[in-house]
């Protein structure tokens, strides 16, 4: 197994001058082409595919390199099979999507028409994680390419060895004029932040978000911001734990728990806290027979966050919690791989950091929480996550959550899967992000939708109501009155 130390993160990277160079040969190219055509869209997609489908193998080893170790698999699911499937989606509707919308239109205005014309917006900056490096910097491109747009990457410091290489394939498949790709630290990405673009994607934590919205406002970026959070799983009476289990353990212990969308915690009945544990537990046994050693089981990414996510679990056994570690694993052996074997924390109180952070981890605390009322009270009562798990087969109980929490999006009855719906937005609210993308909602994210209105060659006032919009135009009389009692009759507010 290949161990690097990637707490020495990359700190060297393209000066704030080089970006801004880049940014302007980007937007001069924009300026020569500011629509391009489906089949040139079509292009870049179909190399963008064509150049991740060359590389996959490297691709795998080198996020596990920067991870120390990153289960193959996993890549290949969660990283390269969802840009396959997103690149396919464009290819399949881009084109339709890329159609101006027709809209209805007041009688009074006819025959005028209105319509909406999604434009692409110039230059769209994308700012990428370390947790799912391909992914996160892929499919927002997809999005902003499928649109007709150019981009800009800035690559995460935690992830030097994939930065690296997707520069290098970035660079080989695409012209400076279509993608731009910057790898280096944290000064990059603040200078990376300031710069003047069209829109500016982020993805990353919510405090970080907050200098990203801080740095973008100083030119009235848009931005998107895909943040994270403490992601809840409420469990009702009704479900058995068996059936349960697996689903639960696949969104904690994929990529080790180091998902935006992966459970953070457990509410549930008192009464099944301790079988559910033992449930967990056992699950997550017969998945990872060890847990040391074994490939199919992903590393923390960084010395910093292993040192962290203990601090976590020293803080809540300090204060009371009971904790169970999944297998029977050599701790040192575990310490020097920087894996995490899955955790249950029971008796866990609202002062424990463990409740207060988002976990990003494979630690599961379990939170004891009888009625519905109080599962939905201690969500609420919380910042609104990016995702929610709710167990139940009760419409009831499914349609009171649905309707009486907030969070960025919901699966019901399983963990994690409604990022996977090409026709479901992704993205969360307040605290866990900003906007949406994925699918025909990416698109009109990286567009222009643009408010167009026909009244015809000779303007509304010589449409067909020409006699009776006329008194619109002053000198202001009676007639103007009458016009204007009749507008606000029509409109439901007569006097
Ligand atoms: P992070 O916020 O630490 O870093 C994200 C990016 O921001 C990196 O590229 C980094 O270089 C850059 N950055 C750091 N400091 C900056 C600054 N001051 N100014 C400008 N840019 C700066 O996040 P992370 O640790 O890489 O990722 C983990 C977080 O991301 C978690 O909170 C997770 O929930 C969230 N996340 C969200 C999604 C989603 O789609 N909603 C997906 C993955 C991860």
């Amino acid at each position: 197994m290949v161990r690097i130390n990637p707490d020495k993160v990359e700190t060297t990277g393209p000066s704030a001058a080089d970006m801004q160079a880049a940014l302007e040969v980007q937007r001069k190219a924009f300026k020569a082409n500011p629509y391009p055509a489906w089949e040139v869209r079509k292009a870049r997609l179909t190399k963008l595919r064509d150049v991740i489908m060359a590389n996959e193998d490297a691709i795998k080893q080198a996020i596990s390199d920067d991870f120390g170790s990153r289960a193959g698999f996993e890549t290949d699911f969660a990283d390269i099979v969802s840009c396959y499937n997103e690149i396919k989606d464009y290819l399949d509707h881009g084109e339709k999507w890329m159609r101006p919308r027709k809209v209805s239109i007041a009688l009074a205005n006819k025959p005028g028409r209105g319509e909406i014309i999604p434009q692409p917006l110039g230059v769209v900056g994308i700012i990428v994680p370390w947790n799912y490096p391909l992914f996160l910097a892929v499919s927002p491109m997809i999005g902003a390419i499928g649109a007709g747009n150019s981009c800009m990457i800035k690559m995460s410091e935690y992830t030097p060895i994939f930065s690296a290489l997707f520069k290098k394939m970035m660079d080989e498949t695409f012209t400076p004029e279509e993608v731009y790709v910057a790898t280096g630290g944290v000064e990059v990405a603040q200078a990376f932040s300031a710069l003047a673009f069209d829109h500016l994607l982020f993805t990353g934590s919510t405090s970080v978000a907050k200098h990203i919205m801080r740095a973008a406002s100083e030119n009235l970026v848009p931005v998107t911001l895909e943040l994270g959070g403490k992601s809840p799983v409420m469990v009702q009476d009704d479900v058995a734990l068996e059936e349960i289990a697996p689903r639960i353990a696949l969104g904690k212990m994929m990529n080790a728990g180091q998902t935006c969308i992966a459970p953070d915690y457990v509410l549930m009945p008192s009464a099944k806290v301790d079988a559910f544990s033992e449930a967990m537990i056992s699950q997550a046994e017969s998945m990872y027979p060890t847990f040391a050693g074994n490939d199919d089981y992903t590393s923390i990414i960084a010395d910093s966050h292993y040192a962290r996510l203990q601090d976590l679990l020293d803080d809540a056994e300090e204060k009371g919690a009971t904790i169970r570690v999944a297998g029977d694993d050599d701790k040192q052996q575990l310490a020097q791989e920087r894996r995490i074997p899955l955790t249950v924390v029971t008796n866990v109180k609202p002062e424990m950091r463990i409740m207060q952070e988002e976990i990003f981890g494979p630690l599961l605390p379990v939170v004891a929480s009888d009625t519905l009322d109080d599962q939905i009270d201690y969500v609420q009562d919380h910042a609104r996550p990016l995702a929610l798990y709710l167990f139940t087969h009760d419409d009831g109980a499914q349609k009171r959550v649905l309707y009486e929490t907030h969070a960025g999006g919901v699966t019901t009855n399983d963990t994690m899967w409604h990022i996977a719906q090409s026709e479901l937005p992704f993205g969360g609210v307040g605290p866990s992000g900003m906007g949406a993308y994925q699918g025909e909602k990416g698109f009109e994210t990286f567009s222009h939708m643009k408010s167009v209105f026909h009244p015809g060659t000779k303007g509304i006032l010589a449409n067909m109501k020409a006699k009776m919009m006329a008194p619109l135009l002053a000198p202001y009389d009676e007639k103007s009155e009458k016009l204007l009692a009749m507008a606000k009759k029509q409109a439901g507010a007569a006097q």
